[in-house]
């Protein structure tokens, strides 16, 4: 039986530590072969806040719809997923991109960023 907790919708993220969202290649990735609807309802889809989740127009699979919706950094759905079907980019990824957003940031504004 799968704990079915729905969270509150909420608006997704605009901009993370001072770069804009869309920028931030940041989101969960299913993988199709483990990932079954019938088995779980759709968990994801009803406890993303973001909205990233949608269910396929056949209802098997969940698809990601919308991952710039996506917290970065916020793997909850991935521990909760009774199938283990999610999974996200690794952190060390994550962590030289925002790096590099960062610097191309400070460059664009011209003033070391303080
Ligand atoms: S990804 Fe996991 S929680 Fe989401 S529908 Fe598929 S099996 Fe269910």
């Amino acid at each position: 039986m799968v704990d079915h907790i729905v969270e509150e919708k909420r608006p997704p993220q605009t901009e993370y530590i001072g770069l804009k969202r869309e920028l931030i290649s940041w989101a969960p990735i299913i993988d199709r072969d483990k990932c079954d609807v019938s088995s779980c309802g759709g968990f994801c889809v009803g406890y993303c806040p973001f909205g990233v989740f949608e269910v396929s127009p056949d209802g098997s699979k969940a698809e990601v719809r919308n991952p710039n919706n996506c917290n970065v950094g916020d793997e909850a759905c991935k521990w909760r997923c009774p199938r283990g079907a999610i999974s996200f980019p690794p952190r060390d990824r994550l962590r030289a991109q925002l790096k590099s957003l960062r610097k191309a940031n400070v460059k664009d504004r011209g003033d070391d960023g303080t």
